[in-house]
Formats: C-alpha cells, structure tokens, sequence
C-alpha cells in the first residue's frame, strides 16, 4: 500500500472551513423560517450553494492536506459532479428545516437522505482522482464514515431546526452547534480517507487531463471563503433590516392601538366615548335576547355644572368632570360601561336582574356626586338628575333606549334635579314630538314660514316711538303660530338657530331699508341674538353683509344680547362687541339684571342701551327690592351714558313709576304689542295723527295681540 500523509496545517484549515460552512447552514436556515414567499427561496438557493460549496470546500481542502508518494490530479467533472451534490443535499437539509414541523420518523428519512449525499460526494470527489487500479475501501471504516455522515446530519438537521427562530441566545448556540457539525463532518471525511487504501504501484488516471491542484486549490478556497463571507454578511445585514422592520411594525401596532383608543375613548376622562358605548349598547341587547337577560340603560346629567364653569372657569370644570368620572366608575361594577357623551352628560350601561337593582345602583351614583368635591382648594357641590331606560322593555333599538332614557332624564331634572326617573311611555310622546318639530323647523326657513313681527320702543312716558324690536314668530302649516320661546331653545340645541337668525337679520333689514325709504328716518331695528349666533365666527361677516345688501346705514341696526351671553366670555365677547361696535353697530344688553355682571366689565362693553328684565317691571308697584334694583340700575346706566330701556309695561302704574325712576325708553303691550309690519305704520301714522295722547288710548293697545297675526 502506498503510505499517505497529512499536512496538518490544512487538516485544522479544513475544520475550520467545515465550521464555518456549518454557521452559514445554521444560518441560512433562521432565514429560511423567518422569512416568506420568494426571499425564502432565495434564501434557500443563496444558502444551499453557499453551505454546498462550503461543506465541498471543506473536502477538497481536506484532499488537498493527503499526500501520496505519486502525484494527484482531479477529473474536472466528476469534481463538479461532487461538488453539485454536495449543494443538493444541502439545499434538502435547508428546505427540511424551513418546514413548520420536524417529527422524528421526517428527522431520520432527512438525515439519510442528508448523510448519504455527503458521503455521496465525499466518496465521489475520491473518485475523481481515477486511480488505477481502484482504490480499495476497508468496508467497517467505510461503513463507520457513512454513519458518522448520517449521524452528523441528523444532528445538524435537528439542531437547526430547533435554532431556526431568532431568540436573544441563538448566535452563541448557533457558532457551538457549528463547531459540533464541523467536527462531524472532519470526522466523516478523514474516516473514509482511513477507510481507502491505494494499492502499490497506484497511479492517478486524473493526473494528466485533469486538473492539478497547487495554485487551482488556493483560489478554490479564497473563492469558498468568500462566498461564505458574503452570504454571511447579506445575512447579517438583512436581518438587521428585518430586525429594524420588526420595530417598525411594532410601532405601528402601537400607534394603531393608541388611535383605537382614542377614538373611543373621551380625552378628558378617559372614559369610553358614544362610539363605544353604542357598540356595548348593541352587545348587550343582543346578549340579552341570547341569555334572556336586563340591563339599564341611564342618562345621567349633571346639575348646576354650567354654573361651576362660569364661576370657577374651565380649567376646573374639566377636574370636577374628572373627579364625577371617577366616582361613579368606582360606584359601578367593572362589568358596567361608564360613557362620556357630552359635556356633562354620562351614560351608564348596567346589567341588572330587575329595575329595583337599576334604582339602587341610581341611588349610589346620586349619594357620591352629592357628596363636596375638593378641587383647586374649594369646596364645590353639584348633584346628578339621571335617567332610567329599561331592556327590554322601555325601546327595542340603541337609538330608542337612549332617546328615552334621555327623556326619562329631562323628567328627573323637571322633578327638581338630584332625582333619577324611569322612563314612561308617556315622555315619549314629547319626544317624538319634539323629533318631529326639529323636522319642520328644518324646514321652516326654506318654505317661509318664519314671520316677524314689530314691537315698537318709546321715548318715556309716552312717545313718540324710536325704534322697533323684531321678534320671530313661526307659523306652522299644523300648529298655527308658534311663540319663540317654544322653538327657540330648539333651535340653539340643534344649531338651526344659525340660519334662522340669519334670515331674521336679512329680513328685519329688508324691512327697516323699506321704511327709510318711505320716509321713517327716526326708527331703529332691534334684533336679537342668541348665545350660539353671538359667539359664531361668521358673525361679523354676516351682519356686514347684510347691512351692504339692503343699503344700511349700520346706525339703524341695534343688537340685542342677553346679559349672561355677554357675561359668559367676557374677553371673547368684548372681542366681538368691539368689532360691531367699530363698523358703527350699536348694542343693546338684554334681560339685565339678571346675570351677575360686574361694573368693571360692563364699563368696558361698548353698549348704547341696557334692557331692564320683564321681571323686575312686574312687580314693581309692589315689590319695593324691585324698585330699589331698578333705581340702581337706572343710576347706574346715566354713569355709564347709557339708554336704559324698560321692557314688559302693561299698565299706566308701571309706565309712571318706571319715567319717576328716570327710564330713558319704554317697551310693553301697553304701548304697543309686537304686530306686522303693515299694522305697525298703520299704529305709528295714527299714534303721529293724535300725537301726545297716552299710548294706550292711542291705538297701539289695540294691535294685535300674538298669536293673532294680522
Ligand atoms: P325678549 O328679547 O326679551 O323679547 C321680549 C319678549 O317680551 C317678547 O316675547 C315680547 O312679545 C314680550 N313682551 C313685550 N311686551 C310685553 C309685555 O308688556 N308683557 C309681557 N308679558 N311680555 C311682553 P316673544 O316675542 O315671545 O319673544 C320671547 C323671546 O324669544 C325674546 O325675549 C327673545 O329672547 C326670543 N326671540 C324672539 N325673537 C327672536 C329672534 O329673532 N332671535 C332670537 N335669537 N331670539 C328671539
Ligand atoms: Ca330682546
Ligand atoms: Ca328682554
């Protein structure tokens, strides 16, 4: 036999090109599971030639440490044919583990499968030195080389398998399972190197026409290593990516998360918002048809909570909401949906047994807002009025139950507040009633059936007039004519109030352009405006408009705002007077004496007029506090150079006590009741005719009372 040998500087170099061959396997295979589609593909193919030429590699370098006395040369192809298996059995090794499962009877068919192709390609790559004669295999050491090559794949395969998904150890657990497979595969290849015997007088068939090692075998290893290194490095830096992706998409979840809440969530309160609640209100009724169960649906609204934000500002209404929020969710079961559906309006959504449960638990939420609250070191104190709706039983639909729980709750504030109520069928009527005029107030102002009607002002005791106040009235196709008072708070709550007040503006200008025309000169327009209207941004916008499309000298418009509309921002709404004020808009505050103004603020509005409210006139004759506010407010209008008018007289008492007092103007059905604008010339042109009588016996008592519209 020819005796061989081994430089054994290539043995350790061809350990080392065995390990690393095997990280990049192991390696490959993260990527394979971690990813979908075509990059697993890609992965596979990219890893199968990668770990294929490696673990080939490996082999040649091991080939080329053996040396025999003769000289070596390699068949060209059957070395490509060695090395093609080796990438196919590493590419079935790669695509095995990439699969979701491993069992065992798969494992062992794998690792044959697997161990056979490497010795397949051991033994061929052998082959390809073309020995003559042939080299011989002693068969327990060629048999103890193909085991090892099965026993080694199958360790591999389960070892990648099982550190296929990235978890914060794998690279340390990744580079020890390498060293293992590297050695195993060392192991099998100097094995079956042992198990071949070169006869003496051996020659190698490939030496001539084949390829001869030297050199060619240095560039096959710089080209091995290189195409490990790369695939290593691609690997590495995708991963990053996907690490970085990963985080992204993670993110992503997060911000995903946090807008879900905050849409069905309240900001303020934390609690769950209308959306959410609606959606609980459509679960529980259809659990409850399931199971057969109850629950209550109440509305609660809170008292007095608009008098807190006007007193103490916005700032601590916002805590006292909190602090109400947090009360009733500790007062409830955690089963129970709590909702913020307003400003301070809550809904609470409550399984019960029977409504004696609904009113207990009514009864607790009650006792703990009674309770003072602590907030930016006062002591505040507001009640609850809540409603009760009933499912089943009080409405079959989300929208019923809370429209009638809701009017369940306006039963328990007209009770006198603090209360709760449950709902009746008789409140429903109101509320389908109240639906239906939101309906036809809609549609009012398109079809034209809003009217206005003229209440003319004095000069004190008894004339001669200065001016006119519009009041809107609505004649309805049904109802016949409806007093504001009864659609215009309506009105405000839907924001209908909006285009109302716009046409009443265009028309009681319309109509004031009418008269200067025909020659009244002398009188002004007086038209109101509510709270919603004050405070819109197009205000201002509007009534310049307005004044330039009927040709308007802004002197002959006044604008009527109540006291408390005035009082309730006062910056913003000096802001607003100002501008009015500078196109040459005059200004009438109305229902005074009723808010709470302080001096120093109504110093500062730019107002022409002060209206004394219809109830301290009332009473006056008797009520000697009425008189000495009245007085006061009189006083209290000359310091300010203001044009106090009084509203509301009906008798001659009322007329002479209120000149005595020293009010500028008068305004009451004793001198003249709101009427058409055709009636009002028709007064007025009589009133001029008889000039200096009485107001009452001038005519003007007799105008058409509302409701009778002429
Ligand atoms: P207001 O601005 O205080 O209007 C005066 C109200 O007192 C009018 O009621 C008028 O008819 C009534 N009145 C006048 N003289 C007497 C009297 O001698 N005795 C009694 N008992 N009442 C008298 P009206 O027309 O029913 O209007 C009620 C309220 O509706 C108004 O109170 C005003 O706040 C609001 N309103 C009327 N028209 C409009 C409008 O066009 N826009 C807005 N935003 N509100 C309006
Ligand atoms: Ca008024
Ligand atoms: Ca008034």
């Amino acid at each position: 036999m020819l005796a061989g040998s081994y430089n054994s500087l290539l043995v350790l170099f061809s350990l080392l090109v065995a390990i690393l061959a095997s990280y990049t396997g192991l390696d490959m295979a993260g990527r394979i599971s971690t990813s979908q589609g075509r990059a697993a593909f890609g992965w596979l193919v990219g890893g199968a030639c990668a770990m294929g030429t490696g673990i080939w590699s490996m082999h040649f370098v091991g080939m080329l440490a053996f040396s025999l006395p003769i000289s070596l040369g390699y068949d060209l192809a059957i070395t490509v044919l060695s090395l093609l298996i080796a990438i196919a059995s590493s590419a079935f090794a790669l695509w095995l583990v990439g699969q979701n499962e491993l069992p065992v009877s798969r494992l062992i068919c794998g690792a044959v499968l697997m161990g056979a192709g490497v010795a397949g390609m051991h033994y061929t790559g052998m082959a390809a030195l073309r020995m003559t004669p042939g080299i011989r295999y002693i068969p327990p050491l060629f048999i103890l080389s193909v085991v090892i090559a099965i026993l080694a794949s199958g360790a591999a395969l389960w070892i990648a398998f099982r550190l296929r998904r990235h978890s914060p150890l794998v690279r340390p657990m990744r580079a020890g399972a390498a060293v293992v497979m590297g050695l195993a595969i060392v192991a099998m290849h100097y094995t079956g190197m042992a198990a071949a015997q070169f006869p003496l007088g051996s020659v190698c068939g490939a030496v001539h026409e084949g390829v001869n090692a030297g050199w060619l075998a240095l560039v096959i290893i710089v080209a091995t290593l290189a195409v490990l290194g790369i695939a290593l490095i691609i690997s590495v830096l995708d991963l990053r990516l996907e690490a970085r992706t990963a985080i992204l998409a993670v993110s992503l979840a997060e911000a995903n998360r946090e807008l879900t809440y905050l849409a069905l969530h309240d900001a303020l309160t934390k609690l769950p918002n209308r959306v959410l609640l609606e959606d609980r209100l459509d679960r529980a009724i259809q659990s409850a048809d399931r199971e057969h169960g109850r629950f209550a649906l109440m509305f609660m609204d809170l008292d007095g909570f608009k008098a807190v934000n006007d007193a103490c500002g916005h700032h601590v209404g916002d805590l006292l909401l909190v602090e109400v929020a947090q009360r009733i969710g500790v007062t409830v079961r955690s089963q129970d949906t709590i909702a913020r559906v307003g400003g301070d309006e809550f809904v609470l959504l409550a399984e019960v047994v029977e409504p004696a449960d609904a009113a207990t638990l009514a009864d607790k939420v009650l006792a703990v807002i009674r309770e003072p609250f602590q907030l930016a070191g006062r002591e505040l104190r507001v009640s609850t009025s809540i409603g009760i709706a009933m499912y089943p039983g009080n409405g079959s639909h989300r929208a019923d139950l809370l429209i009638n729980a809701d009017a369940a709750m306006y039963h328990a504030k007209a009770l006198g507040r603090n209360t709760y109520c449950f709902f009746e069928a008789s409140m429903n009527a109101n509320v389908h009633e109240q639906l239906q005029l939101v309906q036809d107030l809609l549609a009012a102002v398109g079809r034209g059936q809003l009217v206005l009607q003229y209440q003319p002002k004095f000069t004190a005791p008894n004339g001669p007039a200065i001016g006119v106040e519009a009041l809107v009235r609505w004649r309805h196709p049904t109802r016949g004519l409806i007093a504001p008072d009864q659609f215009i708070p309506l009105a405000e709550k839907t924001g209908l109030i909006l285009p109302i007040g716009e046409w009443v503006l265009d028309e009681a200008c319309r109509q004031i352009a009418a008269w200067r025309n025909t020659g009244l000169q002398d009188l002004t327009m007086a038209v109101n405006l509510s709270a919603l209207q004050f405070r819109h941004a197009s205000l201002i916008r509007i009534v310049r408009e307005t004044l330039a499309r009927h040709a308007l000298e802004p002197s002959c418009l006044m604008l009527e705002i109540t006291e408390s509309t005035a009082m309730h921002d006062v910056d913003a709404s000096l802001r607003i007077l100002e501008q009015l004020h500078d196109m040459g808009v005059r200004i009438s505050i109305d229902d005074f004496g009723t808010g709470y103004s302080s001096l120093l603020y109504l110093k500062r509005l730019p107002a022409s007029e002060l209206k004394i409210d219809r109830g301290f006139i009332r009473d006056l004759a008797r009520d000697t506090e009425d008189a000495a506010i009245v007085s006061a407010i009189v006083a209290l209008g000359q310091t300010l150079n203001l044009n106090i008018v009084a509203e509301g007289v009906e008798t001659q008492a009322q007329q002479e006590f209120l000149t005595r007092l020293g009010c500028d103007s008068l305004q009451g059905f004793l001198l003249g009741h709101p009427m058409s604008a055709d009636d009002l010339i028709d007064a007025l042109s009589l009133d001029g005719v008889r000039g200096g009588r009485p107001a009452n016996e001038a005519g003007m008592g007799m105008a058409p009372v509302v409701g009778q519209v002429g």
